[in-house]
């Protein structure tokens, strides 16, 4: 079963929407929480609809982020409503930054302005072995450290 609760995120992640939680409430910015964890049949009957089955699309990966208990979604309040415009997203943005989470709202193309995800973190080292595999395409070469 989908979640709206925040204690079915990872540890790491229930702490920096407390923090989260605490910088909206200090901004008077009103929201509520409309999805944590999802499961991944549940990410795959989304995936699936518009595609193979009737509807909208309402998501373009089968690997979300709330199948790993790693994000939530929220729906922003104002005047005792729930809005969807854009420019309500921005402060929600501002502070999910701020705190350290990454922001669906300051993704490059596909924005998703309610959609908060915990900031994996990209291993320099990572790079680098990216980086020499191009120009070397030795691996298996016999000299180890
Ligand atoms: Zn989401």
């Amino acid at each position: 079963m989908a979640s709206r609760d925040p204690q079915q995120l990872i540890p790491e992640m229930w702490n920096l929407f407390g923090q989260f939680r605490d910088e909206m409430i200090k901004a008077g910015e009103d929201f509520i929480v409309t999805c944590t964890y999802r499961s991944q049949q549940e990410q795959s009957v989304l995936y699936e609809q518009g595609r193979t089955k009737p509807g909208p699309i309402v998501t373009w990966t089968r690997n979300s982020k709330h199948t790993e208990r790693k994000a939530f979604d929220i729906a922003v309040i104002k005047n005792g409503k729930i809005t969807w415009a854009v420019p309500d997203y921005k402060k929600a943005v501002e502070i999910g930054i701020k705190v350290g989470l990454e922001c669906g709202g300051s993704w490059g193309k596909s924005k998703d302005w309610p959609h908060f995800q915990y900031k994996e973190v990209k291993n320099d080292k990572d790079n680098i072995s990216i980086n020499n595999s191009n120009s070397s395409n030795v691996v298996g070469n016999g000299i180890t450290a």
